[in-house]
């Protein structure tokens, strides 16, 4: 009976303690009192936790800051100068390294190009020594621990990514195994639009929300009450596969009619393209189709353009419709290249067609908009997963100063 009693209390302690630094972390710059009017703590609990997160670092005061009735207290931080964690973002052509400080702010972002067809170990090796470059290079303070975003399905139970189109070799890959070796620190994966969806909670403080990844493959991630919700395996949210045609083209997920198969970027190039064989009259060249000139083309005017991207945002619209019915989100942010062709004209579509396909009463108070962050939401999103996993349970950190 005692030893049980003794067990919740630390798990108590643990969860209060995580309470504490996600509210710091959410309010920036707070007080005590603050701080225990927020989490419903006492003040002397909350003295004693920060006393504590104080102690290893993890905290710091910043002075005096005016409060309620023109009372002054010490505002509180986190102390983004002594943690860090990184962030990675894996696309099809290239890798991003990121540091972030423990609160999410970036202070460092590095490029690193991937040949078309590179063997997935030299990737992976790349990432590795790059990650391991960021640690050698910030030996001042202490970088906690690593998140890396991909593209496609990845199962973290079984550490393989079911399937992705243009990485050849990374499909049934032991990714997280081949990362972590020698890495010193832990290291967390997760699908790219899952990454997307949680930035805009960490950064916009946005609790119910889908993120529809637009690019070269299609996918979503889901935030309900703060939490992403990624399914029983991680594999919820693969929006890119849902049909919207069952007589549809059969998908290499073994599904037919599949969305991606009707509306991602690479799908609006082979359209284009094809037009262009056809000799159909065009500011746009057949080896020159990048997103930058389709999106010339189309606030040109172009019809081959305008008529094909307006295709492709039509047939996203339906899949959203779809999604706005089965989630009921507050707002839904669309991000990635196939919306930088031009944000106007999709958003247009897109709300069109939800006051045309959804009950009045579903849609009332929905928002829908074009990601306003200015760095890579998926890159933002990786290190603020890398840094929330240390805001949940900083023991780590703290056991580590005690031994
Ligand atoms: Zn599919």
């Amino acid at each position: 009976m005692e030893r049980k009693k003794s067990f919740n209390q630390e798990k108590i302690q643990i969860v209060n303690r995580s309470l504490v630094l996600d509210l710091i972390r959410q309010q920036t710059i707070c007080s005590r009192s603050t701080l225990a009017s927020l989490s419903g703590l006492r003040l002397m609990t909350i003295t004693n936790i920060i006393n504590e997160l104080m102690s290893c670092g993890l905290v710091v005061e910043t002075g005096l800051m005016s409060g309620n009735r023109g009372r002054r207290s010490v505002g509180l931080k986190l102390n983004d100068d002594k943690y860090k964690v990184i962030g990675v973002r894996m696309t099809r052509s290239v890798f991003y390294v990121g540091l972030f400080g423990l609160s999410g702010q970036i202070c460092k972002k590095k490029e690193y190009k991937v040949s078309h067809n590179e063997d997935v170990e030299v990737t992976i090796a790349r990432i590795r020594s790059a990650i391991q470059l960021t640690l050698n290079e910030n030996r001042d303070c202490s970088v906690l621990s690593a998140a890396i975003a991909i593209p496609g399905p990845y199962r973290e139970d079984i550490d393989r990514l079911l399937f992705v189109t243009e990485l050849p070799g990374w499909q049934n890959y032991p990714i997280k195994e081949a990362l972590t070796k020698n890495l010193g620190i832990p290291l967390y994966i997760i699908n790219d639009a899952d990454a997307s969806a949680f930035s805009q909670y960490w950064y916009r403080d946005k609790k119910y929300l889908i993120y529809v990844l637009a690019g070269q493959g299609i996918g979503s991630g889901l935030v309900i009450d703060g939490k992403l919700a990624r399914g029983s395996t991680g594999l919820g949210g693969e929006f890119g596969h849902t049909s919207i045609n069952f007589n549809g083209p059969e998908c290499f997920c073994g599904n037919h009619g599949c969305i991606e198969k009707y509306c991602s970027l690479l799908v609006l190039y082979e359209n284009i393209k094809s037009r262009l064989k056809a000799k159909e009259p065009s500011c746009l060249f057949i080896d020159n189709i990048t997103t930058e000139t389709v999106s010339v083309a189309v606030k040109n005017g172009d019809r081959v353009a305008c008529e094909e991207y307006k295709k492709v945002c039509a047939l996203l619209s339906i899949g959203i419709v779809n999604l706005v019915n089965q989630f009921n989100p507050d707002i839904i942010v669309l991000g990635d290249e196939l919306t930088q062709i031009d944000p106007d004209f999709m958003l247009s579509i897109v709300n069109d067609k939800i006051k045309q396909c959804i009950q009045p009463l579903t849609q009332k108070g929905l928002t829908v908009e074009i990601n306003p962050l200015s760095e890579n939401p998926s890159l933002l999103g990786a290190g603020a997963i890398a840094a929330q996993h240390m805001i949940d349970d900083p023991s780590c950190i703290m056991n580590q100063l005690r031994r």
